[in-house]
């Protein structure tokens, strides 16, 4: 599988008319080499690849990367390793680096080597292995389902707990707490708990901000497993049931929501799946309350392409697993989200969270 990524890779690179690509972004080295660790550096030509880390990671490449692959302990920096292998490949010229993925730092050491030696041309290239990660095979989506099979599961036994008087904080670190115990390996994002009208602010991190009775409750957060995450939203009132107002807002994100779930598919141009949802809440008069965009990939990373919003004018791949996330949200009243994980499968939409999506009152 990994060989056949790499091979994808191998392809697009001919296209470019470049020898070989450096590849710096750790998502994207897991992706084509199945190494987790956090020091690497991959270089992939059309017939093989090379993978560069040091030596805390001796081991783990055991286990994790396939025979095909070079593996390199550097013993100093990654830098004088590729330096040092690049002068011993001589048919290696053109190099292409990923542009929107290295520190400037690191970008100067290539014109200062490429100016002393004059040898290697460094073409700047974007986004090309995260193309190749847009389309999930089954294997990653599996690992997407299992990852929200934890995330719902550890929102479940949090749920129960959540009580007037309680921190927003205090509801992330139970949530946090049951996702470790779910089997989460970490948490894609720093955990959204926003209580009453700190709800309105869309990336709201937890607080200290006391939950009160009669209060929205929005929980955003995620679960990752073998890499792979997910990225759910649902909102909630605290000790009392829902206002007539919380109810209508509620309500009107829950069916926009719902509609772009049901019509956003495979060969869509981002901007319209975006619009599917966007109209609904523009129709009902809180268009400006809508603020953000309709949702992303997730996979590896927990924001990757496609992007599914007003400026997207890519088609959405087969197998890309999207979020799809409307909220409106009123400045000094509050906000509601709701979050679902959808993958565009062959036959269409198939939403794969399936926490209920019900103004439910803890
Ligand atoms: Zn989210
Ligand atoms: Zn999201």
């Amino acid at each position: 599988m990994r060989a056949a990524r790499r091979a994808g890779l191998g392809a697009l690179i001919a296209e470019r008319g470049v020898d070989a690509m450096l590849v710096s972004a750790l998502p994207n080295i897991r992706y084509l080499t199945g190494f987790s660790g956090s020091n690497a550096l991959l270089l992939v030509t059309a017939d093989g690849a090379t993978l560069l880390t040091d030596f805390r990671y001796a081991t783990q490449v055991k286990t994790e990367v396939d025979p095909l692959v070079e593996v390199l302990i550097a013993p100093a920096s990654l830098w004088t390793e590729l330096w040092r292998i690049l002068g011993a490949r001589p048919a290696i010229g053109r190099i292409a680096f990923e542009t929107a993925r290295l520190l400037h730092q690191e970008a100067q050491r290539f014109l200062a080597t490429g100016a002393k030696g004059a040898r290697w041309h460094w073409e700047p290239v974007v986004d090309l292995v995260e193309g190749l990660r847009e389309a999930k095979d089954a294997g990653e989506v599996a690992e997407i389902r299992a990852a929200i099979a934890i995330a719902e599961q550890a929102l479940n036994a949090t749920l129960p707990k959540v009580r007037v008087g309680m921190t927003e904080l205090a509801v992330a670190g139970e949530l946090e707490r049951a996702l470790r115990a779910a089997g989460s390996e970490g948490f894609p994002f720093e955990t959204i708990v926003a209580s009453g009208p700190r709800s309105a602010l869309p990336h709201a991190r937890a607080s200290t901000r006391v939950i009160e009775r009669g209060e929205l409750l929005l929980i955003d957060f995620g679960a990752i497993h073998h890499g792979y995450c997910a990225d759910i939203t649902r909102t909630f009132v605290v000790g009392t049931s829902p206002s007539d107002r919380q109810r209508e807002i509620h309500a009107l994100v829950r069916e926009s929501n719902g509609s772009a779930s049901a019509l956003v598919r495979q060969g869509m141009r981002g901007r319209d799946a975006d619009a599917s949802a966007r109209d609904y809440i523009e129709r009902a008069g809180f268009g400006e309350a809508f603020g953000h965009s309709l949702g992303h990939g997730i996979g590896l990373e927990v924001h990757e392409a496609p992007r599914l919003a007003k400026t997207a004018e890519a088609p959405l791949p087969l197998g890309a697993v999207v979020t799809i996330e409307p909220g409106v949200y009123l400045e000094g009243w509050g906000g509601v989200r709701i979050e679902d994980d959808v993958l565009l499968g062959p036959e269409g939409p198939v939403v794969l969270t399936s926490f209920p999506r019900d103004l439910v009152q803890l």
